[in-house]
């Protein structure tokens, strides 16, 4: 933040100093007259930054793979400095594009904006962003701002032995980015994606008005920002569902020589009622070891006995299962876990247990980031691809994606995961897209690369394109999670299905002038 505020400083007299030159000139300095918001009040051109540092941090993400070049970055005290931003933008006879960045970790581009401006979320956080409440009507719940991080929504809220009820993997993402797009993990089946867990949120539409929306007012805004892909305004406020947190987790995995029997043990988990409080699944190979970044295996003799298994079979699954628990089912967590693994077709001999305090369970992808990161290995390109595929047929995909084209072509080290989840835990009027068919479960499959020299990434980047045409010629509907191959209105339309008109609308109500989040690309295609 100190730096932040050296650089608004900076800027700030460097704006005044244009600003008094252009009083006395007939013709604007250089730097006012090349940038789109010239007609700015002072105040707010202070908050924006023109400096080398803060445009090549607003140019990238997580992905490495796309870089474009704002005007400037936005650096707000205030949610009202977000809409007088946005509205100075909405009245000018040429609007300027604006992109909310929360941790720019989408990996497409997606929180950029091309000559417009970026504004850093991060600026906003303080004293007081994340607010935990009670009411007869909603039980507990936290008021946290839309720039908050989910680490620090999880360490506020265990202060009173409550937390939220659906995560991502990894918690060092924004709340609002990831209701942005839906936000998912192994607790997803069991209470729906982030944005299904949200009572209200306040929203400053693209133009410029500051709106409280909720399931009952405002609700086709409420609706359109989740899983809105930042189309229809900046979350600045959510509103989120909490529980009371458990203290420690039972952690099992277990590995799977048949694809058939590990997905069917999936879907009969996540049916169970009082079964696991979460499900995931990952795919472990030659090159794609049981020990990776999104957690480490539990113990070396364990991972080895499973590479070994997989480097036999070309390809083995490993079925990852929490059980929470406290004081009060201390003594018959086990039993619990028994019962609820009795019967599922594992390989004998392979199942691995872990018992882990609730905040390291969740928190379990930095531990392996921060390895990464002293390796300078994290700071890599990431070509990702997100899918979700209808249950019918994930056999076929097994076949012609992971083994036919992943594991023959054995170019990337992953992680790969693929899980279920309920389509009744989701909310098919808000944004999210799933899979068409009437199916009560789908799969999210993700193919999370890390490619280490640029030409390595395009070889990835093709790979992916292979399985998005191969998924076409196989005639199997994924959805791509978390977008970033559309280059078409068409391929836009195809992806919302029969939500795309009600998208279309939406963006016609809040966001007319196509201000915001233009990196998605969805209704800019430069
Ligand atoms: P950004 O990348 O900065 O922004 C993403 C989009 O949201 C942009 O279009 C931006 O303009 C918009 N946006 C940002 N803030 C706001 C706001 N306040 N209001 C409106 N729009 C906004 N996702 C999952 O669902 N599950 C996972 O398990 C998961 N694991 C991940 C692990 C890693 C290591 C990484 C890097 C990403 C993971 N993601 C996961 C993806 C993540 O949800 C996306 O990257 C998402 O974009 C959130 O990142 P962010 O908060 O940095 O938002």
């Amino acid at each position: 933040m100190a730096k932040a505020h050296y650089i608004i400083v900076l800027n700030m007299i460097n704006n005044l100093i244009s600003m008094i030159l252009s009083k006395f000139t007939p013709w604007k300095t250089t730097l006012i007259s090349s940038l789109p918001y010239e007609t700015l009040p002072v105040d707010l051109a202070s908050k924006l930054c023109t400096d080398a540092n803060c445009i090549k941090t607003a140019s990238s993400d997580f992905g490495k793979l796309v870089q474009e070049t704002p005007s400037a970055v936005f650096y707000p005290s205030t949610n009202s400095d977000i809409a007088r931003l946005v509205k100075s933008s909405y009245d000018s006879s040429s609007p300027f594009k604006i992109a909310a960045r929360g941790n720019g970790h989408c990996v497409g581009g997606q929180a950029m904006a091309k000559d417009g401006v970026v504004v850093e979320m991060s600026s906003l956080n303080g004293n007081g962003r994340i607010r935990v409440s009670w009411s007869d009507s909603l039980g507990f719940y936290a008021d946290v701002g839309g720039e908050q991080l989910w680490i620090d929504v999880l360490r506020t809220t265990m202060e009173q032995g409550l937390a939220p009820v659906s995560w991502t993997d990894y918690l060092y993402l924004t709340v609002g980015g990831t209701l942005s797009n839906a936000g998912i993990s192994g607790q997803a089946f069991l209470h729906g994606p982030q944005i299904t867990n949200v009572h209200e949120m306040d929203v400053i539409t693209g133009k410029g008005d500051i709106m409280t929306c909720s399931k009952s007012l405002h609700s086709e805004l409420f609706y359109g920002v989740l899983g809105g892909l930042g189309q229809f305004g900046i979350i600045t406020r959510a509103r989120i569902v909490l529980h009371k947190a458990p203290s420690r987790v039972k952690w099992v995995r277990m590995i799977y020589e048949d694809f058939g029997s590990f997905t069917k043990d999936q879907e009969h988990l996540i049916s169970i009622n009082n079964g696991p409080n979460y499900v995931e699944g990952s795919l472990i190979m030659k090159k794609n070891l049981a020990n990776n970044w999104r957690s480490s295996f539990f113990s070396t003799l364990g991972e080895s006995k499973v590479n070994s298994l997989a480097s036999k079979h070309g390809i083995v699954y490993s079925l990852e299962v929490v059980k929470y628990y406290d004081e009060f089912n201390i003594q018959t967590v086990n039993e619990e876990l028994e019962e609820m693994l009795k019967g599922l077709s594992f390989k004998n001999g392979f199942k691995f247990e872990k018992d882990v305090s609730f905040e390291d369970f969740l928190n379990r992808v930095r531990i392996e980031e921060l390895k990464l990161q002293s390796k300078g290995l994290w700071d890599v390109p990431h070509p990702w691809l997100n899918l979700f595929v209808p249950k019918s047929r994930i056999l076929d995909f097994n076949q012609h994606v992971f083994i036919d084209i992943v594991q023959k072509q054995n170019k990337s080290s992953g992680p790969f995961l693929v899980y279920p989840m309920n389509r009744k835990k989701w909310d098919g009027q808000m944004s999210a897209v799933i899979p068409d068919d009437n199916e009560d479960v789908f799969y999210s499959v993700g193919l999370l690369h890390s490619a280490g020299k640029i030409d390595n990434c395009k070889i990835i980047d093709d790979q992916n394109k292979e399985i998005l045409e191969v998924c076409d010629e196989m005639g199997i509907k994924i959805k791509q999670y978390l977008p970033r191959y559309y280059k078409t209105k068409e391929e836009w339309m195809k992806q919302f299905g029969g939500k795309w008109n009600v998208f279309e609308e939406r963006k016609a109500k809040y966001d007319p002038k196509m201000i915001l989040s233009p990196g998605q690309r969805i209704f800019n295609f430069n």
